[in-house]
């Protein structure tokens, strides 16, 4: 399957970096994780799939199989979409039918200050262990007889993970641009698995999220670029529930993100941060609150390059 024609190209990181004067944060243990990502995990994305082939008794039943076995991997949620020319990059082909869509969610205990180094080596650390989630599961899936290809969460995918989660029921868009899920919240990462094993989907769901966001505003209030908007954009199109999505200023977001360890501090401010994540299940005493250091932002940039986008819906 082609991507369609209004489909986004991916985002290009390099010429963003290079709009701001390169890539200036260092951080060991974030490129410890980026160096273990390429070594360890890329040589692992494809394996040989078993001649015999499982069969299941219906579509449900192979659903349900391989969601129990990424929540067994260590996934936090699992949702299977239908993968749409709207869902893969432009140049990209993709010949699989499903995305089994997988969620891991971040520790709330390192976003206590944000940005921070803390909080950028906890962005990583997500990506390297959904990275064991997908690859697992993707072996597994070859196991019972079915080609699959592995959508790594850090980057360069054929496919984009936030609107197929979103049609696989993870939650809604918030203000901030990334999806909420009704238990747990934002802080979280997406990888994905696509295969034409067949199996049954999920459909999006309407937590009452969206419209909580019309009349919160704390992420925009943080937001330290003043890159999060009031209003709601009809240039930006429709989401998945109909309503007119928020367009995050990404000329203004990212010379921040990229010079203030990745910046996120719209994801711990977030209201829909459960709070009972002030313990992470594991006695650690935390804030309810992050500090934000609201410092002053760098000029925007807004480099004359195609510009990464999500599909517009069509509703
Ligand atoms: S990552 Fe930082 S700069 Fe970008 S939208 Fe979120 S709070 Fe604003
Ligand atoms: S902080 Fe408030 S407005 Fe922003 S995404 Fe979260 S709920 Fe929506």
């Amino acid at each position: 399957m082609q991507a369609a024609s209004t489909s986004p190209p991916a985002f290009r990181w390099d010429d963003w970096y290079q709009s701001v004067g390169g890539r200036t944060i260092k951080i060991a243990e974030v490129d410890e994780i980026l160096n273990q990502i390429k070594t360890f995990q890329y040589p692992n994305f494809h394996g040989e799939t078993n001649p015999q082939q499982t069969v299941f008794e219906s579509i449900a039943e192979a659903s349900a199989d391989i969601k129990q076995k990424a929540f067994a991997l260590g996934a936090d949620e699992v949702g299977i979409a239908e993968i749409e020319p709207g869902d893969i990059y432009q140049g990209r082909e993709v010949n699989e039918k499903f995305a089994i869509v997988v969620g891991q969610k971040m520790l709330w205990r390192s976003f206590q200050e944000v940005p921070s180094h803390e909080s950028a080596i906890e962005c990583l650390r997500i990506y390297f262990s959904l990275g064991e989630v997908v690859i697992n599961l993707a072996s597994y899936i070859r196991s019972l007889g079915y080609d699959c290809t592995v959508e790594h969460p850090i980057g360069d995918s054929d496919v984009l993970h936030v609107p197929l989660a979103l049609k696989a029921g993870f939650g809604e868009l918030g203000r901030h641009g990334s999806i909420i899920h009704p238990k747990m919240g934002p802080l979280f990462r997406l990888g994905s698995v696509i295969t034409s094993m067949p199996l049954q989907i999920d459909h999006p769901i309407d937590a009452g999220i969206a419209a909580f966001c019309d009349n919160c505003k704390a992420c925009r209030i943080y937001c330290p670029a003043k890159a999060i908007p009031d209003e709601r954009s009809v240039e930006a199109g429709k989401d998945h529930l109909g309503n007119y999505r928020y367009k995050v200023d990404t000329g203004k977001c990212f010379p921040y993100f990229a010079k203030h360890n990745y910046c996120s501090a719209c994801l711990p401010v977030c209201v829909y941060n459960h709070k009972e994540w002030a313990k992470d299940f594991e006695g650690h005493q935390t804030k309810l609150f992050p500090a934000v250091a609201l410092k002053e932002p760098p000029p925007t940039t807004d480099p004359d390059i195609p510009k990464h986008w999500y599909p517009k819906f069509k509703r």
